[in-house]
């Protein structure tokens, strides 16, 4: 077969691939043939920067020399082995670093291969153990989920998902957990202020798990932000004490660090800025730099503990994905760590964080700017109709894919959610790049009335 024309590309990309997320009848196709560090190029020869490090999994950028050499080295060893009943050393390394890195009692690693499995695991493993942990306590088969919360899209994740928009349609799929309103800073309930938002969403989970602990396995959170929300932070001090109310009444904690582990907060883990031990944590998306599709659940030792036993007995964890800790991944997440302590990737880090929140209240004072928020190398600006009042604009508006168009005209790439502009680079980007983007994204709301 000749090589296909840049026409012929795009034309198959439109009829051919089915994108995620998008609309296929309205796509306009963007192909991206190569990268450079934290730069895009597209077929045209186009570059761009990488503003959302390739949907929130980048890291140290594009075609880093280390991570390629890992990769390459793995491959004269072995593609893919499988983790059913068998192992690598490159993973069996990859398993020793992230207990030796994650919050204490973390010390178990199951491997799968995306965000959502990596969520379908936790929940899983929270539903088995309450069924045969030592006194075991077979009624506790629920879950509690926060508004809006995002946790991949199997039916399980979507299941604790809250976003109606993504979710909505599947709810005669699903199995229903405890909801509780997102804590929003911006949005708070009526007699709430800045003071005690914590405390009043506290209270909330306090009374839902007095009257409900009996039933519940397990409370799912994304710690800190919740990304595909909108990039919502909650305040601070709302993650210990959920994990102080989950420990009172005996309720797991899985905490989904898909989006914000791996540095993206400006430490490795989200926890760790509560000093919070979960009970599971889900990684994925940085965890191979955003190189493969790898993920990983660790559990605590009481948890295993719960799963042993002799094999008659069944006590297996009977789950498990064909590439699950494929040694590729885990050679690419090895270098990831790697460069990490080699770059000191999160002390460098800091001054660009400190930068980015320049940025951020410049663009705060522009007329349709509703809230920004930031935790470390993320951020979210929302924007609404009405200053006042909040009033939203419409979804179908897209305003914050024209704050999107406009950077792309300006070489930036970017993907918004809704009517919230996202900024997520790569740790690694450049402090010149960081201010393109944010300049850009600056003219495009200016542009947007
Ligand atoms: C992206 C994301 C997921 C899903 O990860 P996939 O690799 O896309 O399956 C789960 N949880 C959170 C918080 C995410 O941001």
């Amino acid at each position: 077969m000749s090589e296909p024309t840049a026409e012929q590309l795009q034309s198959w990309d439109r009829s051919l691939v089915w994108h995620a997320f998008t609309q296929m009848a309205q796509y306009e196709p963007m192909i991206f043939e190569r990268a450079e560090g934290c730069v895009l190029i597209d077929i045209h020869g186009n570059r761009y920067i990488d503003g959302v490090s390739s949907l929130w999994c980048n890291v140290h950028g594009h075609r880093h020399p280390k991570l390629d050499a890992a990769l390459r080295e793995q491959l004269d060893r072995v593609a893919h082995v499988t983790s059913l009943g068998a192992s690598n050393p490159t993973t069996i390394k990859l398993a020793r670093r992230l207990v030796d890195l994650a919050p204490p009692d973390l010390a178990h690693v199951f491997f799968s291969d995306d965000g959502a499995t990596a969520v379908e695991v936790a929940l899983k493993m929270a539903f088995q153990y309450w069924q045969q942990r030592p006194g075991p306590r077979p009624e506790k088969t629920g879950y509690v989920a926060l508004g809006e919360a995002y946790h991949g899209d199997t039916l399980g994740a979507v299941s604790v998902g809250g976003v109606e928009r993504f979710h909505a349609m599947f709810r005669p799929l699903l199995f229903e957990p405890l909801r509780l309103p997102v804590p929003n800073p911006y949005r708070m309930p009526e007699g709430v202020s800045a003071e005690n938002l914590t405390a009043y969403h506290l209270d909330q989970l306090d009374n839902l798990l007095a009257e409900h602990h009996g039933r519940i396995a397990a409370m799912v959170i994304e710690p800190l932000v919740q990304a595909a929300a909108g990039m919502i932070v909650h305040p601070p001090g709302y993650l210990r004490g959920v994990r102080e109310l989950t420990r009172k009444y005996d309720v797991l904690l899985i905490a989904d660090e898909v989006a914000v582990g791996m540095g993206r907060t400006g430490k490795m883990f989200a926890c760790e800025h509560e000093d919070v031990t979960p009970d599971l944590l889900c990684l994925a998306k940085g965890l191979t730099g955003g190189y493969l599709p790898l993920a990983a659940t660790l559990a605590t030792d009481e948890i295993w503990q719960a799963f042993l036993g002799d094999y008659a007995e069944s006590k297996s964890f009977f789950h498990g994905h064909t590439f699950g800790g494929n040694p590729l991944g885990a050679a690419v997440a090895l270098a990831t760590l790697d460069v990490f302590d080699e770059e000191r990737t999160l002390e460098t880090l800091q001054p660009k964080i400190a930068r980015l929140a320049e940025h951020l209240a410049r663009i705060a004072q522009l007329p349709h700017v509703g809230h920004v928020r930031q935790c470390g190398m993320i951020a979210g600006i929302e924007l609404v109709r009405d200053r006042a009042t909040k009033e939203p604009y419409p979804w179908a508006e897209r305003r914050g894919q024209q704050v999107c168009d406009h950077a792309l005209s300006e070489g930036v790439w970017l993907r918004p959610l809704g009517n919230v502009v996202v900024i997520l680079p790569p740790l690694a980007i450049a402090t010149e790049q960081l201010d393109q983007i944010c300049n850009a994204v600056r003219r495009g709301v200016e542009n947007v009335e």
